[in-house]
């Protein structure tokens, strides 16, 4: 296969490209370098299968001619993690909005011209908000706060983008697949953009305090990347998958308090776990998810996927890498997010 992977250079794009590299497929990956870095795949770049393009996803001259070059696109770029879009909100939206816009007009075009590209657009659990039943299954009411929060505002563009996916299959004939993914962590994972188990991992081997947010009873369920990229691979593989909705991630749930422990235990740690009001973690008026649990029932049907990686065996992996990167003179630096400016729309 020849695979266009927009956000190829991310942390979930560049254990993706690694992937499909590795089993012969070529691989392009589309990245503007906002967060992710050459670094995460410098190890693929001497690879005759891989490419790194260094743009955006939004500009459609570029992504014009690599989707004409390639028979699947992976659509991942997107302004990620919570801290990002609560601080650069209007950077978050347009960037959603127009990247799937772009990667999905480029799809129809070359439809028209006879030649057929699968995009797999990739989604978010944020989409089912404030919804206070989980497990949540595909087709669950959403239920988004008020617009004056910016944390709404990511999930309204990515399910806008699910919006939009779907109107392509549905009127242009664009073959889409939409994969929600709950909360991804594995090596590579940067904590700059708030993510919490790079974080707490970095906060159990500097001896700091593992900064919990709110009361810890809210909670997560966590998978392993690598799993997350056997569900995708498994899905642009997997015809009537087309125009569906899945969701991807474990269904192992765990508190925040619950984490910080694992972490603190798994490093032989002496951190202090130090419970944080939201207000002094995050802009005023955040509102965190209580629970968020995947139904993945509809990915088991589909793909007969169950995720591999035990809690405790990704906790133990992010720790590893995480040394090794210590070890390399590596620090983890703060949350300094370099985002390029979009290119201008015509
Ligand atoms: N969180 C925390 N400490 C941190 C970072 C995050 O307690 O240093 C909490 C956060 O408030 C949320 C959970 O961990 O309840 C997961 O946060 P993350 O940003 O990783 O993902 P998401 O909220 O998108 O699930």
């Amino acid at each position: 296969m020849k695979v266009l992977i927009t956000g190829g250079a991310g942390f979930i794009g560049s254990h993706l490209a690694e992937r499909l590299v590795e089993r012969g497929d070529e691989v392009v990956a589309l990245d503007d370098l906002s967060s992710g870095s050459a670094e995460n795949v410098a190890h693929l770049e001497a690879h005759p299968g891989f490419a790194l393009v260094i743009g955006s996803a939004a500009d459609a001259s570029v992504v014009e001619t690599l989707v004409e070059r390639c028979d699947t696109v992976i659509h991942l770029a997107a302004a990620v993690g919570v801290r990002l879009i609560l601080e650069r909100p209007v950077y978050a939206i347009e960037n959603n909005l127009f990247a799937t816009a772009v990667v999905l007009d480029a799809a129809a075009k070359a439809r028209k011209a006879g030649d057929t590209k699968l995009v797999l657009i990739a989604s978010t659990s944020e989409v089912y908000g404030k919804g206070s039943s989980p497990p949540f299954r595909e087709d669950d009411d959403l239920t988004l706060g008020p617009t004056r929060n910016s944390r709404w505002a990511y999930a309204c563009s990515k399910a806008m983008d699910e919006w939009l996916g779907l109107a392509y299959y549905r009127e242009h004939g664009v073959p889409t697949i939409i994969a929600r993914f709950f909360n991804t962590v594995g090596p590579r994972q940067t904590g700059r953009y708030g993510m919490v188990l790079p974080n707490f991992t970095q906060q159990a081997l500097d001896g700091d305090p593992i900064t919990v947010f709110g009361t810890g009873d809210q909670s997560r369920c966590f998978c392993h990347v690598r799993d997350v990229v056997e569900a995708v691979v498994r899905l642009i593989a997997t015809p009537r998958a087309v125009g569906e909705v899945f969701n991807i991630g474990s269904d192992r749930e765990i508190s925040m308090r619950g984490l910080a422990e694992l972490v603190r235990d798994t490093v032989s740690s002496r951190s202090p776990i130090k419970l944080v009001p939201y207000d002094e973690a995050y802009a005023d008026g955040f509102e965190d998810m209580l629970r968020r649990v995947p139904d993945t029932s509809k990915l088991e049907r589909y793909i007969a996927f169950r995720p591999m990686t035990t809690l405790e065996e990704i906790v133990a992996d992010v720790i590893a890498d995480r040394r090794g990167r210590m070890s390399m003179g590596d620090a983890e630096d703060q949350f300094t997010p370099s985002i390029p400016p979009l290119p201008a729309r015509s």
